[in-house]
């Protein structure tokens, strides 16, 4: 099994170990085993990551030189292309990434997601002309200018960790804020590379800091509620996105949230037979462990059987063509860790209690390799009140819901205290319609592409607040302040 180069800390332009020299061990999902070693950052190694990136911010240039900001971004940029096979090796021994996704999903579409912020980081309008308006009998000019918020605490999940590594640090970055990027413990090398590569491309110091720790709390908690630092972008789970809420209310802190999901994907009466088989959509997607997979299934009732057949042949046809580590066919791997998939083997446990009937899967498989393997698993005969259907399982796990009329669907769609994405397939403007209704943050139709470096991204309800992606998600890292002047 590879051994990943140690995960060292980022802090004030040095790459060093934690203070004290305690390390913890990066398992692989596929084997259960070590596969690398991470620094476990102390309480002093963060506050000096904050002090850092505060000094960089208040003291230097940065926020007000674009050109030099845009210079070193590509320079980035180009030191990633070339580390291309590194990051797969991450995505693999610390993700679970699936050798037939990796470089598509894991590393592709995250280095296509940074060419895409630097183009549309091109249109965004630094200064807004708010034209002349009278006021006491005098007229007066404004002006709108954009401003980096400041300092930046980027906390982020193991699910898709470059991707959303990339689309917090570099937004933040180009629109001149400084950066504390603080990775999932089981995911560490996927942030200690954005240190190593930022000495190589030659940031100034405390520009990017890099903290991690095998407490998955402590650093998060550090940037939360410290006052010198102006801005959460959060990626990961609802409860502790409402955690972080809270515990930044105490330094009125902004923060963005990009959270769960649990989304629908809703097939008409005259949708094709193949719009059932997101199956293999759900599956070539991390084991289920991606935020806007389509985890529920809604099928009109008149077609219900059909879609039953459907995915017993989908299931049947995947059979044991997942879990293999070496195979570059297999699109499927582990899930990240024990407790995720003890969580998710529950969740099939409490299907089985709330009625819902297995129609494949439903075991876990130690005899892949001894990691954490969660066979493809689908429930049929499910309602919409199930904790199934409710709650964000985060593996391999769908579940199918009949319903009644197009209303009925949308209905079903929007019980849900989750709003982050989901699909429509059916003819295509009674497909739109519906989309236009469901309450999430996209809505694919007949399958179209809601995610991409150049749109932003985002959730309704408990799926978060704010944007990520796009111009809307560089956005988000600045503030605009108004000049106003008399004129004539
Ligand atoms: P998580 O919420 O457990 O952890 C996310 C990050 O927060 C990690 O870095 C973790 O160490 C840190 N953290 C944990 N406790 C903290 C605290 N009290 N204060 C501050 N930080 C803390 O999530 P996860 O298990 O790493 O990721 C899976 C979740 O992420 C799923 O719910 C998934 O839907 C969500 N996700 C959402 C998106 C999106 O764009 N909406 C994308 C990817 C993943």
């Amino acid at each position: 099994m590879t051994t990943l180069p140690d995960a060292r800390l980022y802090i004030d332009g040095k790459l060093r170990d934690a203070t004290g020299g305690v390390t913890f061990d990066v398992i692989s999902p596929w084997t259960g085993e070590p596969v690398g070693k991470a620094a476990d950052a102390t309480a002093a190694d963060v506050d000096e990551a904050i002090a850092a990136a505060r000094r960089a911010f208040d003291e230097t240039d940065w926020a007000t030189n674009v050109e030099k900001r845009v210079a070193l971004v590509k320079k980035y940029r180009e030191l990633f292309e070339r580390e291309r096979p590194r990051l797969a090796q991450l995505a693999i021994h610390e993700a679970g990434a699936a050798q037939g996704a990796v470089g598509r999903a894991h590393v592709g579409m995250a280095i296509d997601g940074w060419d895409d912020y630097m183009a549309v980081f091109n249109k965004l309008e630094w200064e807004k002309d708010y034209g002349e308006k009278q006021a006491a009998g005098i007229i007066h000019k404004r002006l709108g200018v954009r401003e980096a918020v400041g300092v930046v605490g980027a906390i982020t999940p193991w699910n898709v960790p470059l991707y959303v590594n990339i689309g917090k640090v570099v937004a933040a970055l180009l629109a001149g804020c400084t950066v504390i990027l603080k990775p999932a413990p089981d995911t560490p090398g996927m942030g200690a590379i954005f240190g190593e590569l930022a000495v190589e491309a030659g940031f100034p110091d405390g520009v990017i800091n890099v903290v991690f720790g095998a407490d998955p709390a402590l650093a998060g908690e550090m940037l939360v509620t410290d006052p010198r630092v102006d801005l959460i972008s959060f990626t990961g789970s609802t409860g502790v996105g409402k955690r972080i809420m809270e515990q930044g209310a105490g330094t009125l802190k902004r923060v963005f949230l990009e959270l769960g999901g649990k989304s629908a994907k809703i097939v008409l009466d005259d949708a094709p037979s193949f719009a059932m088989d997101v199956a293999r959509t759900m599956l070539v997607f991390h084991a289920g462990q991606g935020c806007a997979v389509h985890s529920r299934l809604l099928v009109p009732r008149s077609r219900y059987e059909e879609a039953k057949a459907v995915l017993k042949g989908a299931y049947g046809n995947f059979g044991d063509n997942w879990g293999d580590v070496e195979n570059p066919a297999h699109i499927m791997g582990p899930v990240v860790s024990k407790r995720q998939m003890e969580r998710v083997k529950s969740y099939i446990d409490l299907g089985q209690q709330e009625g819902a009937t297995l129609l494949a899967g439903g075991n876990i498989r130690p005899d892949k390799g001894g990691g954490y393997f969660v066979e493809p698993t689908c429930f049929v005969d499910v309602t919409n009140d199930m904790r199934i259907a409710q709650e964000e399982i985060f593996g391999p796990v769908l579940v199918v819901i009949p319903y009644e009329d197009d209303e009925d669907a949308i209905r079903i769609a929007n019980e849900s205290s989750y709003g982050l994405s989901g699909g429509v397939s059916g003819s295509h403007d009674r497909a739109i319609n519906i989309a236009r209704k469901v309450r999430t943050g996209s809505m694919s139709v007949n399958n179209g592409m809601c995610i991409a470096g150049d749109i932003p991204f985002g959730g309704f309800k408990a799926s978060g607040m704010g944007r990520e992606w796009g111009l809307e998600g560089i956005e988000e890292f600045t503030d605009v302040k108004m000049l106003a002047w008399p004129v004539g």
